[in-house]
């Protein structure tokens, strides 16, 4: 593919939008981000990296970590996973409490704010709080090759101090018995998990397995099963941005997973993988920037899954 009018034309459809939505500030150190930066990097089978903006600077990834707790949950535990968190759309916010209580303190699936809680505690159980943030360091430096990602411990603090909200699920999930640890201990792993900052150039590399069958097409590392890449790419596609998931699927038709940081991660089987980040949010808490540069690729390249 001639990448080069690829990347005009999304240069040429975002650049009106630059700097639109609004900047998460229920974390106060979110809140401080520059709103007009604009970064994306698409990661192809050969390594192949196009780019566009700032694709170097590393931001806070926010939910975009629960896709990769989630791999590491199902290659953990299995089909266990499935019997403390659903898979079905929540057609509610992030961090939204009231199905919880009608659904028994059973999250309605993993890309939910309570539902990745549930997965952090499950691993947590399983090992302890420290040791499934330094596994998911681990993994994101292999994946990417660069040992320089790291946790911003000043977001994981401004979170931990506001996170009435998150406390508040939790608490509520253990009222209902689905949570195995402390409240505190597996929020503190949370916290810490959604302060990652990386790049979108190292996203987009740490995630490449999801587009071939769970098999980083570089290392030829075997990062999840073939059939549990699959299903992680069905969950993303349709429970990934919250209550905007519909209409993420419609306009772009790829699986992806929005973080309240700006960033979005975006899954073409069998292609490749697209990070972008912009940190002006849509009301569902969806990168508006983001959005319009991935519906421009998809356009452009004939990427969405549904052709
Ligand atoms: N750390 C954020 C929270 O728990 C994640 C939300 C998001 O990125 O959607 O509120």
């Amino acid at each position: 593919m001639d990448w080069k009018p690829v990347l005009a034309a999304i240069e040429a459809a975002t650049a009106p939008h630059i700097g639109s939505g609004k900047v998460a500030d229920y974390i106060p150190a979110l809140a401080r981000v520059d709103p007009s930066k604009f970064g994306m990097a698409v990661v192809l089978g050969s390594g192949e990296m196009l780019t566009l903006g700032d694709s170097h600077e590393p931001f806070s990834i926010q939910s975009i970590s629960k896709v990769f707790t989630l791999s590491m949950a199902l290659r953990w535990f299995g089909e266990s996973v499935w019997d403390r968190v659903g898979r079905e759309p929540s057609g509610s916010a992030f961090n939204s409490i009231i199905q919880l209580e009608n659904e028994k303190g059973i999250p309605r699936n993993p890309l939910i704010n309570a539902g990745a809680i549930v997965i952090t505690d499950m691993l947590v159980a399983a090992s302890s709080a420290d040791a499934v943030v330094n596994e998911l360091i681990a993994r994101l430096r292999r994946f990417s090759g660069d040992e320089t990602i790291k946790i911003d411990e000043e977001v994981a603090e401004s979170e931990s101090a506001t996170g009435s909200r998150n406390r508040a699920l939790a608490y509520f999930m253990a009222s209902f018995g689905n949570m195995n640890n402390s409240v505190e201990e597996s929020l503190g792993a949370y916290f810490r998990q959604c302060a990652v900052r990386m790049s979108c150039r190292q996203l987009a590399r740490a995630a490449l397995f999801l587009a071939f069958d769970g098999r980083d097409p570089i290392t030829r590392e075997q990062m999840v099963s073939r059939e549990y890449c699959r299903r992680i790419n069905a969950v993303m596609m349709s429970c990934g941005h919250y209550d905007n998931s519909g209409d993420f699927a419609y306009r772009i038709g790829l699986p992806g997973k929005s973080g309240v940081g700006g960033g979005i991660l975006a899954v073409a089987p069998g292609h490749g993988v697209i990070a972008t980040w912009s940190p002006g949010l849509n009301a569902a808490g969806t990168s508006m920037v983001g959005a319009v540069a991935l519906e421009e690729l998809v356009e452009a390249t004939g990427w969405s899954v549904f052709v």
